[in-house]
């Protein structure tokens, strides 16, 4: 197998050849079919997980075929379409497991950060952690489902039930969630760095009812305000949004610091939270819903070896929606 294997931290990445790597007792061998290039990736590559060991090979929305099958695997088979998320293990026996959290795992492992993820021709995963992912949609385009959908979905839930909810950080993860959002019906308000035009049409374009920029503040007060964006600087600005109750939700595994702000914008029960990770059954529940929604990604596809041309890219803000790279 070749993969696009990160040495140490800082990158950059290598193109390597490998030994096919073989499944363990509950485990899958994939053969990628592509890979979506996630903002979790530049943290990886910048050194800024904890959680990360090197070397690793990155990429946690892969689309792959299973091509071989560990001892004890029950319910996938030979030639299945599967996606392997970043949630690659949990121990099942920790409190947050048991507490059905497993979001939370006290010793899990992450696809391309604690264990090797899909920059590469083939990946090994555990079965169990894996999504049946049928024959309907192309490749590239379900890839990005697997982390910005996911865990965009995952903070769309925890945003609440307000009808009138604001995206900061126009990205992968926003575009998708933005299409989810007006299909249940909310309003989106969306923000994007001042000065980036491309990024405030698109938005507009997917059905947001405004698009700004983030030091702006939206035309009404948010029931919910939702960050994707690494930057700390967003949360006082998406408090200052919300009104009264309102809820900001920090969606990202690493943010910039955040800077102090006056206790009178969280005042008056608005609430800051941070989602982490995602369960199995935010992916179910949202692998179901997509086709209902009947979501459109914006990709940009690279060659695999191209891999550093895509994170730069995605660092630079060159593109719209996800990246993905194909084998
Ligand atoms: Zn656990
Ligand atoms: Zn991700």
């Amino acid at each position: 197998m070749h993969a696009m294997r990160l040495n140490s931290a800082g990158g950059p990445l290598v193109w390597t050849e490998l030994p096919d790597p073989r499944p363990a007792e509950g485990e899958i061998r994939v053969r990628v079919l592509a890979c979506g290039v996630c903002r979790t990736d530049l943290h990886v590559l910048d050194g800024e997980l904890p959680e990360a060991k090197y070397p690793i090979i990155p990429g946690h929305e892969i689309v792959g075929r299973v091509d071989a099958i560990g001892p004890g695997v029950g319910d996938l088979a030979v030639g299945d379409r599967v996606g392997i998320p970043w949630l690659g293990h949990t121990c099942g026996a920790c409190p947050y497991c048991r507490m059905e959290r497993e979001n939370l795992c006290d010793h899990p492992l992450f696809t391309g950060c604690s264990r090797d993820g899909g920059y590469a021709t083939a990946a090994v995963a555990d079965a169990r952690f894996a999504f049946p992912l049928g024959e309907a949609g192309a490749d590239v385009d379900l890839a990005p489902l697997l982390c910005a959908g996911l865990i965009g979905w995952r903070s769309l839930r925890m945003a609440g039930e307000g009808r009138a909810l604001g995206l900061y950080g126009f990205g992968a993860a926003a575009h998708i969630i933005a299409q989810v959002a007006t299909w249940q019906g909310r309003s989106v308000f969306a923000f994007a760095r001042a000065g980036d035009e491309r990024s405030r049409q698109f938005a507009l374009e997917l059905g947001a009812a405004w698009a700004g920029s983030s030091e702006e503040m939206p035309p009404r007060p948010l029931d919910a305000a939702i960050i994707f964006a690494p930057v700390g600087g967003l949360v006082p600005a998406a408090l200052r949004a919300v009104r009264k109750g309102g809820r900001v939700v920090c969606a990202g595994i690493h943010m910039s610091d955040i800077p102090s702000f006056p206790y009178r914008i969280l005042w008056e029960e608005r609430e800051l939270l941070s989602v982490a990770n995602l369960t199995r059954e935010d992916g179910v529940e949202f692998l179901r819903l997509a086709p209902q929604v009947g979501i459109r990604s914006r990709t940009t596809p690279y060659p695999l070896h191209r891999a550093n041309q895509a994170l730069e890219d995605l660092r630079q803000g060159k593109f719209e929606g996800a990246a993905v790279l194909v084998p």
